[in-house]
């Protein structure tokens, strides 16, 4: 019996599916390590005005630098820290760093005529559904002595949705303290721009598996323009993500979307690779 028992065992531990979650395991081990360790980084992305080519803001994306690694995008660990909650504290140190980022280029100066730049945070479900949300920003924003007007916050639709009883009244609070709230990948999920109107929103993000098959597919073509001219029409600003090239960029723009990211204007940097990539404006 004992000698059956142990192969089902070693089989168990054979199968991928027993392999996955071990290094599931593993990995969610590194990331509690690597927040202690402080191993994680903002990455910006600059977002661009297309009427003044100003800076709006910039888009805060996180990073690993993993020890063994190197360097790391959120969609190899993002999965295993929402799974684990570990993405709460993951969230707030976002946040937080970004809180003081905001406010270190005040005190240097690199704002200075480049209009709003704002910088813009990603959130996971798990951190806006929290109960308290909007405290936990308050919070943040009195310690890092920042203004909320420097922020902006980046949601899902999923987000908007699944939550749509607290959602509003999150949204209103974070609105009051001065933060943007924009709906990321917008086009993706199943939100109606009709249901949006009865959400206090400031922007959309047009997500980029749509930007990338302009300017010539057809169907992308109409999907975008009717995004972009509704939500004008609602009085929401439009942001175009993934923006590669100058054709897209015109298109986007004769539709009335107001700002831009992507390659074309600047990939994600470094916090010093940005700052220096600012002042050579
Ligand atoms: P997202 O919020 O839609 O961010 C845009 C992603 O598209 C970024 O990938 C960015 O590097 C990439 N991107 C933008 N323009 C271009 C372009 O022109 N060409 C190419 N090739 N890529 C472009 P990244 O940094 O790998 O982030 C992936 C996703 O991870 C983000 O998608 C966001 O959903 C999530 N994420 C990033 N940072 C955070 C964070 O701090 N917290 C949470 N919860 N999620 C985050
Ligand atoms: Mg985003
Ligand atoms: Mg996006
Ligand atoms: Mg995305």
């Amino acid at each position: 019996r004992a000698k059956a028992k142990g192969r089902a065992t070693y089989q168990f531990f054979e199968s991928s599916l027993a392999e996955t979650a071990y290094a599931d395991i593993v990995l969610e081990d590194e990331l509690a390590q690597g927040l202690t360790r402080n191993e994680f980084e903002l990455f910006f992305q600059p977002q661009v005005e297309a009427t003044t080519g100003q800076l709006s803001g910039a888009e805060a994306l996180l990073r690993w630098r993993h020890p063994k690694r190197g360097l790391l995008s959120p969609d190899a660990f993002i999965f295993v820290a929402e799974r684990h909650r570990l993405m709460l504290p993951l969230g707030e140190w976002v946040l937080r760093e970004a809180a003081a980022t905001a406010r270190r280029w005040r005190e240097q100066g690199l704002t200075q005529g480049h209009g709003a730049m704002r910088i813009a945070v990603n959130l996971s479900r798990m951190q806006f559904n929290l109960e308290g949300f909007a405290d936990t920003v308050k919070r943040v924003l009195a310690d890092s002595g920042a203004k909320g007007q420097w922020l902006e916050l980046e949601l899902t639709e999923r987000m908007l949705i699944d939550d749509i009883t607290h959602a509003p009244a999150t949204l209103a609070q974070l609105r009051q303290l001065g933060l943007t709230v924009s709906v990321d990948d917008f086009g993706t999920g199943y939100t109606s721009l009709a249901h949006l109107t009865e959400l206090p929103l400031d922007k959309l993000k047009i997500d980029q598996g749509f930007v990338v098959r302009l300017p010539d597919d057809v169907g992308a073509q109409a999907i975008t323009r009717a995004i972009v001219q509704m939500a004008v029409g609602l009085g929401l600003t439009v942001t175009a993500e993934g923006v590669r090239t100058v054709a897209q960029w015109q298109l986007l723009a004769s539709w009335g979307c107001q700002q831009f990211q992507g390659e074309l204007v600047g990939v994600p940097m470094s916090a010093s690779e940005f700052e220096t990539w600012v002042r050579a404006r």
